[in-house]
């Protein structure tokens, strides 16, 4: 988690991420270690770097997840992953726990195979929208898909 400078994350900030990842750590097989001095490039460098900020997208966007080292030019593996989520009180645990499934390689139900409404309650926490997520959780086929995939 970024703490200094432009993206810096507040401790509300670090809250959430913390309830979030502890959400992932809880319900699916992944093993979630903060490092607390990480590398961010090069061999060993850490898996997600969590910021607070703007990213130039429009407001309805309240994250982003991207993926700035692909394994070998690859599409969809990544050795580091860069999570920013807008500041002023927007980071929560429904926000955090989404950009994570993105880090874990999750997709939005357009994306998903088989298609799935953006707002269909089986994506769970992947659901496109803050607005069509009422809680933090995982949800079932996430934390299946987390378990196949890991
Ligand atoms: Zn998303």
């Amino acid at each position: 988690m970024d703490s200094s400078g432009e993206f810096e994350l507040e401790t509300p900030d670090r809250d959430a991420v913390k309830s979030a990842l502890s959400r992932y750590r809880t319900n699916t097989d992944l093993s979630i270690t903060y490092d607390a001095t990480p590398v961010f490039s090069g061999g060993g460098e850490t898996d997600t770097i969590w910021q607070e900020g703007a990213f130039g997208m429009p407001d309805y966007f309240r994250g982003l997840t991207w993926c700035n080292d692909p394994v070998n030019g690859t599409r969809h593996r990544c050795d580091q992953h860069y999570i920013r989520i807008r500041g002023a009180g927007t980071y929560n645990q429904k926000i955090a726990g989404h950009e994570a499934g993105h880090a874990f390689g999750l997709v939005h139900g357009a994306e998903a195979s088989p298609v799935q409404g953006q707002c269909a309650d089986r994506m769970g926490i992947m659901r496109a929208s803050v607005s069509c997520t009422d809680s933090p959780g995982l949800g079932a086929v996430v934390k299946q898909n987390i378990n196949w995939i890991y």
